[in-house]
């Protein structure tokens, strides 16, 4: 069987035969390749911008040098020109006189009188050297010799203080490529041989739609069950970023005979066209069959080998491309960056965007399904020999793990895994590495937040990355991070976090955390009650429904206590958060759960405290000294974070 087409037999529910891409999954390469022969080539317009307009336009054409720059020899410095032969015995001890000429060349001033031997010419910065003269003294070594003479005590080499017509660009030369992104430098070249207006690839016009029941746009109010729109804004961007002119059209809702009308009233006036959502055969996902009647040849691939983005469709309507990226944001950012931005940097005229690959070791193996491409979220940090590319919320379809990202890695889709220690090339969401000045990874708590902001203000970056109490261990021990924030409590000891420390590091206490039981206010059920009592009522209800911990969250082992063999209705509700808990009792999905103060109080929930448990930090003694790291033992020691801590609900240590 050919290994590159798979049947995949949930994709029969479709009538149109015309359709029948859908019913094969290609793999990245492939659908790049037939996207790619469906686009390319193709002319790149251009456009005549004068400089001012040309910011971040890519020019169309090289650009040869018309003049010299300088457009004359000249002088560097305030002093005068002379004839180095005349210079060539002079010493301190053995002073030559010159005569100085009847001239004064000033910047802009076109030197008349030659150099003659023997004689000098006043010339200031800036000035022409003027005929006969090959070389500048400086004021400063020359001294005034009586009528109309200076005396100089030291000899001149040939070129002393002269920049030569066209040493800094030669006329003829190519200045700039084409495909050549217009910044301030080539700004300021153009600028030097007196360009004023120059060819640029005219940026295609890119429509963006979102599509989707639930979306509302940022700004206007969240109804029950919606989400912002994400995509729609991160599109625009990137769109934006890569010598696209963006138009973002908003929201459609997943209604046929509406999506077609955007679509086809986007198309009329752009080059392109980028949807998301709406792809997958969910109920309602409508906009992939509307391209098969938007223009030939329609759908190129619909279904890729890809983890996450197997829903990414690709299409060409009449000579647009009309791209529809998977609706979760991080898949859409992964095949946008992966698959979209090579073809529209080629449509703009840009290069390949080598500004936003940088190769980095991973730390931990990471596994792979074989048979699709996977893409990682990864976030960097500094390791002793080079970056280090930390993947953050794998697997994980939420836009929380951008916050944190740098960008992602690709792993083959032949490969099983990526080996602890592998290089791997990483394509970054912006092209700039940023390196953490301080690197913090293990627990997550909006309590590390008060302390960090400190050091922002300080103009130190602090990354913060969320993987756990043990994850952070682990990092910490392989020298990762600075420190690990951890909560784990020893069973054996009844102690915290100081029975988990290893060789290499030292605790450093931070503030404590009361866990209780969270409910919504009012119910009769929980009010007054000691935690004990409220889960004893909770027990005695079977209406009542639970939210649990997932396995391994301290939380959890407190749940558990209280518990005890009882396996009530949601204890297999196991969200991972602090505040998925509140949320699902806020929204009634639950009755209660196990929260810490300051989220239950956060979400306007009620709570009764059952236990504190203690949050500190596991800190890597060889980076005790490094400045980022004292700045944050200040931090969290000042005064001004206690105060936030205590505010915000938690106990200082
Ligand atoms: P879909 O491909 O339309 O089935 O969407 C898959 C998931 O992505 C759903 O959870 C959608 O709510 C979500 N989603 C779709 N479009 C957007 C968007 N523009 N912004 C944020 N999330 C989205
Ligand atoms: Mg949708």
């Amino acid at each position: 069987m050919d290994s590159r087409m798979t049947k995949t037999p949930l994709q029969k529910n479709h009538d149109n035969v015309d359709q029948d891409q859908f019913l094969t999954i290609l793999t990245r390469e492939d659908a790049l390749a037939r996207f790619e022969a469906a686009l390319f080539p193709r002319p790149v317009p251009s456009e005549q911008r004068s400089l001012g307009d040309a910011l971040g336009c890519a020019l169309a054409e090289d650009i040869v040098a018309p003049i010299d720059v300088p457009p004359f020899d000249r002088s560097n410095v305030d002093g005068f020109a002379v004839r180095s032969a005349d210079l060539a015995l002079a010493g301190e001890a053995a002073p030559v006189r010159m005569m100085l000429n009847d001239e004064v060349i000033a910047c802009g001033t076109q030197p008349v009188r030659p150099v003659l031997s023997g004689t000098a010419t006043s010339i200031a910065t800036g000035g022409p050297v003027p005929r006969g003269a090959d070389a500048i003294v400086m004021v400063e070594h020359t001294q005034p010799a009586g009528f109309r003479a200076i005396e100089i005590r030291r000899a001149a080499s040939p070129g002393q203080y002269v920049s030569y017509a066209g040493s800094d660009i030669s006329r003829g030369e190519a200045l700039l490529r084409a495909g050549t992104m217009i910044g301030s430098r080539e700004i300021g070249m153009l600028a030097a041989c007196g360009i004023a207006q120059v060819s640029v690839a005219r940026r295609p016009c890119v429509a963006i739609l979102s599509t989707g029941d639930e979306l509302v746009q940022p700004g206007a109010s969240l109804r029950p069950a919606a989400i912002f729109d994400t995509n729609g804004a991160i599109v625009t961007a990137a769109i934006t970023e890569n010598g696209g002119e963006a138009a973002f059209l908003g929201a459609v809702p997943d209604d046929e005979q509406q999506l077609e009308a955007a679509m086809r009233q986007a198309l009329q006036t752009s080059d392109m066209l980028v949807l998301s959502g709406g792809t997958s055969k969910g109920a309602g996902d409508v906009s992939h069959r509307i391209i098969a009647r938007l223009g030939k040849p329609g759908i190129i691939a619909h279904g890729v080998a890809l983890k996450p983005g197997k829903p990414l469709c690709l299409a060409v309507c009449d000579g647009k491309p009309v791209v529809i990226l998977p609706g979760f944001p991080t898949s859409a950012m992964f095949t946008f960056h992966d698959m979209i931005v090579p073809m529209l940097r080629r449509m703009a005229g840009l290069p390949p965007r080598s500004d936003a690959r940088v190769t980095a070791k991973i730390p931990v193996r990471i596994a792979s399904e074989i048979g699709r491409t996977e893409f990682v979220m990864v976030s960097l940090v500094e390791g002793s020999d080079g970056l280090i590319a930390y993947p953050t919320g794998k697997g994980s379809g939420a836009i929380t793990s951008f916050a944190q990202a740098d960008g992602f890695l690709r792993i083959d889709a032949l490969a099983d895994q990526m080996p602890a220690g592998a290089e791997a090339e990483v394509t970054l969401f912006t092209p700039h590495v940023r390196v953490p000045d301080l690197v913090i990874v293990g627990s997550h708590c909006t309590g590390l937040d008060l302390v960090t902001a400190q050091l922002s203000h300080a103009g130190l970056s602090v990354r913060s990355i969320a993987v756990g109490s043990l994850g952070g261990l682990a990092a910490a021990k392989r020298g990762e991070c600075d420190f690990a924030p951890i909560h784990l409590f020893d069973e054996q000891t009844e102690r915290y976090n100081a029975p988990f420390l290893s060789p290499g590091l030292e605790l450093v206490p931070g503030w404590r955390r009361m866990q209780g039981i969270v409910f919504r206010k009012g119910n009769t059920r929980f009010e007054g009650l000691s935690a004990e009592a409220a889960v004893r009522a909770a027990l005695a209800d079977p209406a009542c429904i639970m939210v649990n911990r997932n396995q391994g969250a301290g939380t959890r082992i407190l749940i558990d206590r209280l518990l005890g063999e009882a396996r009530p209705d949601g204890y297999w509700n196991q969200p991972r958060s602090h505040n998925a808990v509140a949320a699902a009792v806020a929204q009634h999905r639950a009755d209660w759960g196990m929260t810490i103060a300051p989220v239950a109080h956060a979400s306007g929930l009620g709570f009764i405290p059952f236990a504190e448990e203690h949050y500190d930090f596991a800190l890597v003694t060889a980076r005790k000294q490094r400045p980022a790291v004292q700045a944050f033992l200040e931090a969290l020691a000042s005064d001004k974070s206690r105060e936030a801590l205590a505010q915000a609900g938690f106990r200082p240590a």
